[in-house]
């Protein structure tokens, strides 16, 4: 039953429902399933069922200890109503690359694809456990919503987002106070989005609050994507990619297709990384960064350096200088070296940096290339495919396709991580229509290409403001505890 290991301990194990309560191990590692590349996933039948079949199907390999029935349940609450393409995840071709889309769900992010589903995942867990969960978050912009929206008025679960007060964009800001849910918390907190998570962080640690907690008979937990919740859920849709190439003749099983990934934490190009374990034919991965290119330079040198500036870019999502899943990473690539994993975190905690050595370097390189866009080149690749091919990309999605294009690798997928209207302004301004704002971005852009304004952010304007408190970070714990007392109130 103890299929999940810790990456930094593999006497640590613990079975794939309270890998999914708790989140992170308690001495730091990330729950990884050692013996990933013995799952043998069947291609063929993938090529004809429906993504919720391979949903159901696929998560009963990877999370060996929920039953079938729990299994579906879980899928079908998550994807029969809320995406709003029975594809989940469709494969468009744009000029020579072919463009996955996973920000087809209820906030139009592709977190969403993860965050329908560990929801319910977490609650079918926690029953078994009679305990009740409170999910701490704090987020840049994206992750809040589709976190809200995932866990909204799942029983047994209540969840606090922290969003740094005037440092979203309008829409998130509306997206998130607008948010319904008697279990949904929302608060702006003053200050920026690292006071937030280590806020957050320091409240995990906090042992007043955990006995509290304790007391409440909650578990504090996360939601981010060092979850293995969050990162199974991800795997499937490289399969998924692969099948409607297979559907439409454009490959034959069997042959081998590259993936260009804009990452930032390094979760959703791991993901891939899994199918590939699990047997799926890849020939490389392109982690594709924005300035902020710690990986490209990791990947170049086997040095691993967080000391740098963080710089804002208009790939908000993708500015990151902690990839925290390359851990699992380095996990698996160093035949689970257990030690050397914590020796690196370790390094990178007290110097910000680690070192990798050359024929672990080699080896990785053999799977996984890499590159970067700056700003500029990002707006160049946005207004060359809406010339050159008459579609719109985001700059996140610009970022992976540029990088590719340096490539000659072919067939190569493109993962599309964002809907164009989640970041209209910039997509905009990259094709030569100024200083327009949110919401008449969104109206120009709509007016200009064939994708709709989903209806989610369509109807942002009309729904009430229900979140309104802004407090200092030092207030986040006595809310908590507030929380946790509500909770058990009803
Ligand atoms: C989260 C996110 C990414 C980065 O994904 P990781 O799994 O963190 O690498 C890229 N693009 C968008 C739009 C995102 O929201």
């Amino acid at each position: 039953m103890f299929f999940y290991e810790s990456t930094r301990n593999s006497n640590v194990k613990v079975t794939s429902k309270e890998a999914i309560i708790n989140g992170l191990s308690q001495e730091g590692g990330l729950y990884v399933y050692p013996d990933l590349d013995t799952i043998r996933v069947n291609l063929e039948k993938i090529c004809q069922q429906s993504y919720i079949e391979n949903a159901i199907d696929f998560l009963q390999l990877v999370l060996p200890d929920f039953s079938k029935e729990e299994i579906s349940y879980c899928v079908h609450a998550a994807y029969d109503d809320h995406f709003d393409t029975p594809e989940i995840t469709p494969l468009r071709k744009v000029g020579d690359v072919y463009v996955l889309e996973l920000f087809h769900g209820p906030t139009s992010a592709f977190k969403d694809i993860a965050l329908t589903l560990l929801p319910h995942l977490m609650q079918v867990a926690l029953r078994q456990q009679h305990k009740k969960a409170l999910i701490l978050t704090a987020t840049s912009g994206d992750t809040g919503k589709a976190a809200l929206s995932g866990f909204q008025d799942i029983e047994d679960i209540g969840i606090m987002v922290f969003y740094p007060h005037q440092k979203v964009s309008d829409i998130q800001y509306r997206q998130m106070a607008t948010q319904e849910g008697k279990n949904t918390f929302v608060y702006a907190i003053q200050g920026n989005f690292d006071d937030a998570q280590s806020q957050v962080k320091q409240l995990f640690l906090n042992e007043e609050l955990q006995t509290f907690a304790k007391e409440q008979n909650i578990i504090l937990t996360s939601a981010n994507s060092i979850n293995i919740g969050r990162l199974v859920p991800q795997i499937l849709y490289y399969f998924e990619s692969y099948k409607q190439l297979i559907q439409t003749n454009k490959i034959q099983l069997g042959d081998k297709v590259a993936f260009s990934v804009p990452t930032g934490n390094f979760g959703d190009v791991l993901a891939g990384y899994y199918a590939y374990l699990m047997g799926l034919p890849v020939s490389k991965f392109i982690v594709a960064s924005n300035v902020n290119h710690v990986l490209t330079d990791f990947l170049t040198t086997g040095v691993y350096d967080r000391n740098r500036d963080f710089i804002k870019t208009i790939s908000p999502s993708m500015d990151i200088l902690v990839s925290s899943n390359l851990e699992r990473l380095l996990y698996y690539m160093s035949d689970h070296d257990t030690a050397f994993v914590s020796q690196c975190m370790s390094d990178l905690k007290v110097k910000g940096r680690y070192e990798i050595g050359e024929a672990l370097l080699k080896k990785i390189q053999s799977l996984f290339v890499c590159g970067y866009l700056d700003d500029v080149k990002t707006k160049e690749v946005i207004a060359n495919v809406y010339q050159n091919d008459h579609e719109l990309v985001d700059p996140h999605t610009a970022i992976g396709i540029g990088v590719a294009q340096t490539m000659n690798l072919k067939p190569v997928v493109c993962l599309s991580t964002a809907s164009i209207y989640k970041f209209a302004g910039d997509v905009c301004h990259s094709i030569g229509v100024d200083s327009l704002d949110g919401w008449q971005a969104m109206k120009y852009l709509e007016s200009i290409s064939n994708q709709k304004i989903p209806s989610n952010l369509a109807n942002l304007q009309n729904q009430p403001i229900l979140h309104t408190e802004i407090i200092s970070k030092d207030e986040m714990k006595s809310k908590v505890q507030l929380v946790m007392e509500e909770m058990n109130d009803d």
